[in-house]
């Protein structure tokens, strides 16, 4: 490691102790930038990458709120305002019981990078709780949601931070936030995105992270002049990322053979088909089941459940030519990351954020795979929720082909700017360097432009 990470990550971590995923994230930055601080030492002089590291606000509060049962539950909500430099701040809120200070540092961080990418005017944020919705009842879920946004609705606003969906955040969660959110405040404006089609929402919002994330892959792979046609495609999760990334694989003629959720996950040598993937969007967005069903209703697959005894992922241990991880935050290890170059995988698009470790990550860029982080794979869910803002700020509604249309433009524009980036400092072809120089320049720009503040 250089002096300049070094003393930027030593300082990190004592302001920052006990949050290895933050810490993790700024040291994959740190490391792309340092080239881009030696060519322009403004950016070091003024602090540009320490003040990024500096959320703006933090807001930590009380969600207390009354279970089916009567009885009183209490968990702690948050909201990160990591950087409004380009825009109001924009990103996801986390239900899930992992979720604490660090880990939305680490988002919301990540989030001002991609933003960026995004080439739409937002800042990062990233927000959520400790709230598990598994096992709640609908009412249950709206009680918290309810308590939820009684607090939050003082932080949040159409000009000040947007928030959307994330893990165990979908459309049922931003409703009843969003209805929360105008009852106490009496005003009916863009606050949320991802909300319901009849009151504002976007057509492909749904859709768009894993739309965005294989259309990403396809950029990838046209700079090899190939195409997805006919290539093996692990996925990973079985939620909102892993269903559209699912089905656009399948547009693509690309055939997707796993999936998977907290409890293993399944793999289907013949492809999941389009009827195959029908049965998992009821399977997770109505009935809430696992996804070791999906075995039971289709004979010819197979379920593994998970095993924390392995020191491996043995979805990534399948012959294939791309991989979609699309569940969590360093799902992939560093075996997974060989076993996935053993078995032939030379395409990695990563539709959740993070999911791959340093080692992962490193191995990939040493064996010139093509490599697309998730800050700029998965970027197509934020843009569009960037498109969902501009159609409730110019009261219409654009049809499912404009805004998919638009996504695909963005998505190519992402990827040109890591290409153009990485290869104007040195590193051609590196997604990860290409992505964070590129997210960097135009948030550290428009702070040197706006002084210290
Ligand atoms: P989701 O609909 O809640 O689905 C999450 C999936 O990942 C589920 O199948 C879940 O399984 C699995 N999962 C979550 N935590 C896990 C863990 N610790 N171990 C194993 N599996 C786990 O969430 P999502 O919106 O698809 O988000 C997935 C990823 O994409 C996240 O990294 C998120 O930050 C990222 N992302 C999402 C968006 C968006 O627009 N939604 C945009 C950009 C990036 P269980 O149900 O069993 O927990």
């Amino acid at each position: 490691m250089s002096t300049f990470v070094d003393e930027f990550m030593a300082a990190l971590k004592v302001k920052n102790p006990a949050e290895p995923e933050f810490h993790q994230a700024a040291m994959e930055v740190a490391e792309s930038l340092e080239v881009v601080l030696d060519k322009h030492p403004i950016y070091r002089e003024k602090k540009i990458l320490e003040r990024i590291a500096e959320p703006e606000r933090v807001i930590i509060f009380r969600v207390p709120w009354i279970d089916d049962k009567g009885e009183v539950q209490i968990n702690r909500g948050f909201r990160i305002e990591m950087n409004s430099a380009i825009g109001p701040y924009k990103g996801g809120m986390r239900f899930h019981p992992t979720v604490y200070l660090g880990l939305l540092k680490f988002l919301a961080f990540e989030q001002v990078f991609k933003n960026s990418l995004t080439t739409l005017p937002m800042g990062g944020g990233k927000g959520g709780s400790d709230f598990d919705p598994k096992g709640k009842s609908d009412n249950e879920v709206m009680r918290f949601c309810q308590s939820l946004m009684t607090e939050l609705c003082r932080h949040i606003g159409q000009f000040t931070d947007v928030p959307a969906g994330d893990i165990g955040v979908g459309g049922r969660e931003i409703g009843f936030m969003f209805g929360q959110y105008k009852r106490v405040r009496n005003e009916f404006v863009g606050v949320l995105t991802g909300k319901g089609l009849n009151w504002g929402g976007s057509l492909i919002r749904p859709e768009a992270t894993g739309y965005g994330a294989v259309y990403f892959a396809a950029e990838m792979l046209a700079t090899h002049s190939q195409t997805l046609e006919g290539k093996t495609c692990l996925v990973s999760g079985s939620g909102n990322v892993a269903q559209y990334a699912t089905e656009k694989i399948l547009d693509l003629g690309g055939k997707p053979v796993t999936l998977s959720d907290s409890s293993g996950y399944i793999y289907d040598e013949a492809g999941i088909d389009r009827q195959k993937l029908a049965f998992v969007l009821e399977l997770k967005n109505v009935k809430r089941g696992r996804i070791g069903e999906y075995a039971d209703k289709f004979p010819g697959a197979v379920f593994t459940a998970r095993d924390d005894a392995k020191d491996f992922n043995p979805l990534w241990a399948h012959k294939a030519d791309c991989a979609f991880p699309c569940a969590t935050q360093n799902e992939v290890n560093a075996k997974d990351a060989q076993n996935l170059v053993d078995n032939g995988v030379y395409l990695v698009s990563e539709g959740a954020n993070m999911p791959t470790v340093p080692e992962g990550v490193n191995l990939f860029v040493e064996k010139n795979l093509l490599y697309g982080p998730g800050k700029a794979a998965n970027a197509g869910g934020v843009a569009t929720s960037g498109l969902e803002m501009s159609q409730n700020s110019l009261r219409l509604s654009w049809t499912r082909e404009e805004v998919d249309a638009r996504l695909h433009g963005i998505m190519k524009a992402i990827h040109k700017q890591c290409i153009d980036a990485s290869a104007a400092y040195g590193f051609e072809g590196n997604y990860v360097a290409g992505a964070n120089i590129a997210g960097f320049l135009k948030v550290a720009d428009s702070m040197l432009d706006q002084g210290v503040v």
